[in-house]
């Protein structure tokens, strides 16, 4: 999968002052993962190093502005990000990782200044809203905001499951291969969106007899737009319990109970997702429950990234 990443996250030294800011999960973990298209729309409208900028809000429009002789240079850096952002377009991206906080890279972190100099609004920076425009349903997060364990795996697991949808459709699929997909992903699905499920149950189920053209970009739409929400405790032990109801023939009474008190440890916040997780798995490969073997929520990215190991990474 190919990711789109602000230049000074790759440790490219393209920021105003000439120095980078190396993000090491980006390279080191998710690298091993994705290849990356590096952009800075900065450097390549005022070279590197050049004076620093900053975004004014005048009359609620946002204005870009030297920090140096307090031009604006609105126009300017509009029109490089226009370029960058058809430039990356071709890549066939699979998502963008934005630079936090700056005045052309943040993604909703960004200050915009009042005239009178003190601090407004938080808002996107130009290119990062350029991108939003360009790139509706494309995964896109920022470095600051990927600190946060909760939104680093929501995010891996978007990722993933974009580039999921986009390798299925390049594979030209069948209706087949779609009902497939869309049973492979239920409890991903489901712990995110319930009501999104459903309305992808219903596509796939084709009542009105679309041709499979429409259906299929009407599936990936909502199979998008319902990947971008985040999970939540309550969605993810709903499903876990639902998984567990896959063995109610199996398990002794005290495999049961001791499933049940995982699920229940996790909802507490005792214990990470990956421990009744595990579990589930095990005990669908010793029963060989292909349904649950298949799903996508077992293992929705490569198991090294280790995102659900933590506490952290459930809300
Ligand atoms: S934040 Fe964006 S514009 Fe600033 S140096 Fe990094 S890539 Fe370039």
């Amino acid at each position: 999968m190919k990711i789109a990443v602000s230049g000074c996250l790759l440790g490219e030294k393209v920021r105003f002052d000439g120095v980078h800011k190396h993000d090491r999960f980006v390279t080191d973990e998710l690298g091993c993962y994705a290849s990356f298209v590096p952009f800075c729309p900065e450097a390549i409208a005022f070279g590197i190093p050049r004076p620093s900028v900053k975004l004014v809000n005048r009359d609620d429009n946002i204005a870009v502005v030297s920090n140096k002789d307090g031009s604006d240079l609105t126009q300017k850096l509009l029109e490089k990000s226009y370029e960058e952002v058809h430039r990356i377009a071709d890549e066939k991206l699979g998502g963008i990782i934005f630079k936090s906080r700056s005045p052309s890279c943040g993604l909703g972190s960004t200050v915009a200044y009042l005239e009178n100099g003190f601090a407004g609004s938080k808002t996107d920076g130009v290119f990062a809203s350029v991108c939003r425009e360009k790139f509706p349903l494309l995964p896109m997060e920022e470095e600051g905001r990927l600190q946060d364990a909760w939104l680093r795996e929501n995010f891996i697991m978007q990722l993933f499951a974009y580039d999921a949808i986009e390798k299925l459709k390049e594979n030209k699929p069948t209706m087949k291969i779609l009902v497939d997909f869309h049973i492979r992903n239920k409890f991903l699905l489901q712990a995110k969106d319930e009501k999104l499920y459903r309305v992808l149950g219903n596509i796939v189920g084709n009542h009105e007899n679309l041709t499979f053209g429409t259906l299929f970009a009407n599936y990936e739409q909502n199979f998008k737009v319902a990947i971008a929400q985040k999970s939540s405790i309550k969605r993810n032990r709903n499903v876990l319990e639902h998984m567990s109801g896959f063995f109610k023939n199996e398990l002794s009474g005290v495999e049961k109970k001791a499933l049940h008190e995982q699920i229940e440890e996790y909802a507490k916040k005792i214990v990470p997702i990956i421990v009744p997780l595990s579990t589930i798995k095990l005990y669908a490969k010793k029963h060989k429950i292909a349904y649950l073997l298949g799903q996508t929520f077992l293992e929705p990215y490569p198991k090294e990234l280790a995102l659900r190991s933590s506490l952290l990474s459930s809300k």
